[in-house]
């Protein structure tokens, strides 16, 4: 249930509405809009008290109509949330991208990784300590080792840090280092790790997974604000179906649809989708002329020799030239990138 306060409604009008429902045991969220102030409730609400709510002074409507996941929803909070992860604002007009390999590998590997995409221009170092691996007998990270070098890298390129968390026990450790919290496709309905994430204050970055509705992802997201963390990041990374000439089939509808649904930034990992370093850039394009708000990319010094997804990720080279054919495609779309130099995201003279 949402209820519509006229506009300019005094303070006491507001006061009085949420009073009603919070007496009701029922939790609400208040959104100041430029043309009205929304009220909404938090679960079910009844018809006979949206008639009470709808007598009270200063409210024109009642809507019995609520998303299933009201919080993330847009028609609860009609402008789009911004989301800060230490300097960079995502979810704003400049697009913003997060970079490098797969795993964190060793010390070399991952400085030489973060300086060559920091030199690119991406905003944030991507990395996994902790993988969510097929086969038992693979790589499975670093773990801590692999977060304190992810902090070196941050402290020597100013990049900030994004890392997933496999398990509720592990978010206090990751969130010691990390800026960004990545919850991964696998992972996207492992309720008890979406409310532990949700009841710390880093921001999160929650992947789709691969057979998971856009509802369903909304749902997941929900979970993390509903514990209390506004700070969601949404990202497609591609869903499986029937083709097999790709890993996976990046759902670029996604995007546009998800910006109908809900005011939480959304960026697109076309990595994961591809599967193969070459449809990368094209992807990227696809995904920002969608209307993502960014891209996480995987980047490795060596790919040949990359302990994980290798075949998918770009050298430093081919990335450098992706991002100026992006920074030359960002302006079009009333956007902008952050220059080779990190600058302020501005787009350089055509
Ligand atoms: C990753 O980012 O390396 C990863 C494992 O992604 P996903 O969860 O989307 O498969
Ligand atoms: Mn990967």
């Amino acid at each position: 249930m949402i209820a519509v306060l006229e506009p300019g409604c005094p303070m006491r009008h507001k006061a009085e509405v949420v009073r009603l429902l919070e007496s009701e045991g029922l939790h609400v969220q208040v959104s100041e809009l430029e043309r009205e102030t929304l009220v909404g409730v938090v679960g079910p609400a009844d018809e006979a008290l949206a008639r009470r709510v709808r007598e009270l002074p200063g409210v024109r409507e009642v809507r019995m109509t609520a998303p299933p996941y009201p919080l993330v929803s847009r028609a609860w909070h009609p402008e789009p949330s911004r989301i800060r992860v230490n300097g960079t604002i995502i979810g704003g007009p400049e697009l913003v991208v997060a970079a490098g390999p797969c795993a964190v590998e060793d010390e070399a590997q991952i400085l030489a990784a973060a300086r060559a995409v920091a030199a690119a221009g991406a905003r944030l170092l991507r990395g996994g300590a902790f993988k969510p691996r097929s086969s038992p007998y693979s790589f499975q990270g670093l773990g801590e080792e692999g977060l304190r070098l992810l902090a070196a890298a941050r402290a020597e390129t100013g990049l900030a840090v994004v890392t997933e968390v496999l398990a509720p026990e592990d978010v206090e450790l990751v969130a010691r280092y990390a800026d960004l919290l990545q919850v991964g496709a696998r992972n996207m309905q492992n309720f008890r790790l979406l409310s532990a994430v949700g009841s710390q204050p880093r921001p999160v970055l929650l992947k789709r997974g691969m057979m998971a509705t856009v509802e369903e992802l909304l749902l997941a997201a929900e979970y993390v604000v509903a514990a209390g963390n506004p700070r969601v990041i949404l990202c497609e990374r591609g869903i499986r179906t029937f083709e097999t000439a790709t890993r996976g089939t990046l759902d670029v509808s996604a995007v546009p649809v998800l910006r109908e649904l809900t005011h939480l930034p959304v960026i697109v990992d076309p990595s994961h989708a591809a599967g193969r370093r070459e449809l990368v850039p094209a992807l990227s394009r696809a995904a920002v002329a969608a209307g993502a708000d960014g891209l996480i990319v995987e980047v490795h010094p060596d790919p040949e020799r990359a302990v994980s997804d290798g075949r998918q990720s770009l050298t430093p080279a081919a990335f450098s030239t992706m991002m100026e054919e992006l920074r030359r495609l960002a302006p079009a779309l009333g956007r902008t990138l952050a220059g080779p130099s990190g600058d302020g995201g501005a787009s350089p003279p055509a």
